[in-house]
């Protein structure tokens, strides 16, 4: 699900939801109507099927009987678990990273800091969100592991979920300057120093969301996979 290259037309409609979630395009409680997704993807019934029961089993869909597939809507208990299993996992990808990292790994750190800073300059709202998750990604790639990524990327989606439900006013996404001082901490080999900044990136994050507001509003499904 978290490859850009589709290799079949499931993966293509896996990917392209979990993208448009992940840029919080569909929000959470949005119907999938399957007649939909099969003129949008030009797919059959059985396809559409197969991809939305894929997306369930990843959390970011859910399906009700006789009503169709929905865009999952993460309670607040759930919200607190992901980001409890985030600053789990990212503590020890990072300091594996800072106890094994080497030059050209800080440069592709640094590069995607400027990318992030190129997208907060322009005011690129899809660039922001696409550049902070991946800024996670890069950082469970990186400490060479393969299944953590992939752990990590489902994550990341349902944390999209959670902040398009319960963001406060100030959207509360990953800003250049935490990510700069994490990478500062694995320059300097700060193993818990790194550790620490990690944890309280992500508690920042948890802490912006106001987990008392109501649902968004939602765009016609058409329109947002247009
Ligand atoms: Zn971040």
């Amino acid at each position: 699900m978290s490859r850009t290259t589709a290799q079949t037309p499931i993966d293509e409609i896996c990917n392209r939801l979990w993208l448009a979630i992940a840029e919080r395009k569909l929000r959470p409680g949005a119907r999938l109507k399957e007649e939909e997704l099969c003129a949008i993807f030009s797919v059959s019934r059985a396809r559409v099927r197969a991809a939305l029961a894929r997306l369930e089993s990843s959390g970011l869909v859910t399906l009700v009987p006789n009503r169709g597939a929905f865009v999952s809507e993460p309670t607040i208990e759930e919200a607190r678990d992901i980001f409890f299993a985030r600053r789990t996992i990212e503590a020890r990808l990072v300091e594996r990273l800072c106890t094994n990292v080497t030059p050209q790994a800080l440069s592709r750190l640094r590069a995607h800091l400027e990318d992030e800073r190129a997208a907060h300059a322009r005011n690129d709202t899809s660039a922001i969100i696409h550049l902070s998750g991946g800024f996670h990604l890069l950082v469970a790639e990186l400490a060479g592991s393969r299944y953590l990524s992939d752990v990590l990327n489902e994550l990341i989606s349902r944390t999209s979920l959670i902040i398009a439900m319960y963001q406060s006013r100030s959207a509360p996404d990953c800003g250049p300057e935490e990510h700069e001082e994490i990478i500062r901490m694995i320059e300097a080999g700060d193993a818990e120093g790194t550790k620490r900044a990690m944890d309280a990136h992500l508690q920042h994050l948890e802490d912006a969301l106001d987990l008392q507001e109501d649902k968004p509003r939602q765009s016609a499904l058409s329109d947002i996979l247009a």
